[in-house]
């Protein structure tokens, strides 16, 4: 009896303490009332706190968006408290994973920032008969991926290996060393929607479910924060990749890249100087991306054979200056260049026959600006294969507006508002003129949303939101 008096004295003297603090500042109250929530596994940073937050994004303009309270939860159950926490007080909510995204989807100025890192990186994997899945938790990256499966096994992922894999799952996901995306390999998801309550996903799901299965794996963002994702890895060794630096200009390597080859792939891509040094193999200029399907010896003598039939010109001379520890991938931070100023990027899927034209277009801007921005062309896949892509990315305040400008005045020509980009996670810029191009099936996932969050809860500007719901 003791005990419980003490407690309902304990209770009551927070409560009085709370609803002081309310009186004088409704922040400082409503970020107990969180603490209390989701203590002792939740952490809550409120006020001055937030100063001292290391934000790690790639894009520093999101640094710029400051929540109002950051929330770095460690179970489910922190999350589902937290999301009710913002409907109940009305807050907006946001929820960030490695935070890459380009346009600062993952923040929101004034928000209640979910950091969902804390909950952890672990990769563990499962075998069902033939198939071994892949078990992820929301800070996983594509290392932490790579780091945990047998080299006999592959998965889809992009270029960058900070990466996180919810963001790129959920929104498409495209690799250059599969022909099929990342969403595809989705199994099952654990997501908390708008309401709090916890949803397990997955193809046998039914009714309302079953669409918030489709949606999720498309534009997870705008409907549910998943907690945890199985993917099912590929039954193969990943396809070999060759980066080799060529000393050609664009034209004739343009001219060469064949649509598809026996070997494999090919593509192109111009990262110097924006990712590595301008001395080093990668940074000194044109590279030539081939992906070959398999280890054999054939195959690899048969890219080569291509490569040296076809007046390629291999930079020999940068091979010979490969220092020991060169970053093996676009590591910026290595190379003290990470988080960019500003961060736009154009990524198109065009038909085979049309992709030569938009890339060369696209390449005209890129030669004026190879200092800040980066070009990548396929690689071409074939007939059958996934559409080919282009994109320029570009990584400071001037050349982010500068491609902006480019696309727009050049829109006749490279289309960034028509249907048929594919849903992707790069969309030029945080205003939904590009919508309809990253979701040509924009009004059913609509529909999906007046369903599952009528409210526009996880609201995000280049997302979907509840357009033409019944009664609203
Ligand atoms: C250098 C670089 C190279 C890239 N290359 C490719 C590429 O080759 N192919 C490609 O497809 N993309 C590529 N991307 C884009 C990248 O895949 C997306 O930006 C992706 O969304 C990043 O995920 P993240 O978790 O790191 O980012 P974040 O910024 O943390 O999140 C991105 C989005 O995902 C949402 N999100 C994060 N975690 C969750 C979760 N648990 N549940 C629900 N939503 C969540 C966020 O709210 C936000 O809307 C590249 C990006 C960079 C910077």
């Amino acid at each position: 009896y003791a005990g419980k008096e003490a407690v309902h004295m304990l209770q009551s003297r927070v409560q009085s303490h709370v609803a002081a603090h309310r009186r004088v500042d409704p922040d400082v109250a409503l970020c107990e009332e969180l603490r209390t929530a989701t203590w002792p596994t939740g952490r809550v940073l409120c006020g001055g706190e937030i100063l001292t937050y290391g934000w790690d994004v790639y894009n520093e303009q999101c640094a710029k968006l400051t929540p109002r309270f950051i929330m770095q939860p460690k179970t489910t159950e922190d999350v589902q408290k937290a999301v009710r926490f913002a409907k109940n007080n009305n807050l907006n909510i946001s929820f960030r994973g490695q935070g890459h995204t380009y346009n600062c989807a993952a923040f929101q100025q004034n928000s209640l920032n979910l950091d969902l890192r804390t909950m952890g990186s672990t990769v563990t994997t499962r075998k069902i008969g033939e198939d071994t899945l892949a078990i992820l938790s929301p800070g996983s990256t594509f290392q932490t991926i790579k780091d945990t499966i047998s080299s006999q096994l592959s998965f889809t992922h992009g270029t960058c290996p900070t990466v996180g894999v919810m963001g790129f799952h959920l929104h498409g996901g495209w690799g250059a060393t599969t022909d099929t995306w990342a969403n595809e390999s989705i199994v099952q998801m654990e997501v908390v929607t708008a309401d709090g309550a916890l949803h397990t996903l997955n193809a046998e799901s039914t009714g309302e479910e079953a669409q918030l299965w489709n949606a999720m794996r498309v534009a997870g963002s705008s409907f549910g924060i998943v907690t945890e994702l199985t993917i099912r890895l590929f039954n193969r060794r990943e396809r070999p990749y060759l980066v080799l630096p060529v000393l050609n200009d664009f034209d004739f390597l343009l001219s060469k890249v064949p649509n598809g080859a026996a070997f494999g792939w090919v593509g192109l891509a111009r990262w110097d100087k924006v990712f590595y040094p301008q001395s080093t193999v990668l940074g000194h200029g044109w590279i030539l991306q081939i992906v070959l399907n398999d280890l054999y010896p054939w195959t690899l003598t048969s890219a080569l054979s291509w490569v040296f039939f076809n007046g390629i010109q291999l930079a020999f001379s940068y091979f010979a200056q490969i220092p020991p520890n060169i970053p093996t991938n676009a590591e910026t931070w290595l190379n003290g260049l990470y988080p960019f100023q500003d961060s736009a990027v154009f990524t198109r899927f065009y038909p085979l026959s049309d992709i030569r034209d938009k890339a060369k277009l696209l390449e005209s801007f890129l030669s004026q600006h190879v200092d800040n921005c980066r070009y990548n062309l396929g690689p071409l896949q074939g007939e059958s294969a996934r559409l080919p892509l282009v994109t320029v990315e570009c990584n400071t305040l001037q050349t982010a507006a500068l491609l902006k400008d480019f696309v727009r005045q050049n829109s006749a020509v490279l289309l960034p508002d028509k249907p048929g980009s594919g849903y992707i996670n790069l969309p030029l810029d945080d205003t939904s003129t590009y919508r309809e191009a990253y979701f040509p099936q924009y009004d059913e996932l609509a529909a999906i949303k007046c369903l599952w969050d009528p409210s526009d809860l996880f609201y995000s500007r280049v997302g979907i939101h509840p357009e033409g719901c019944s009664g609203s």
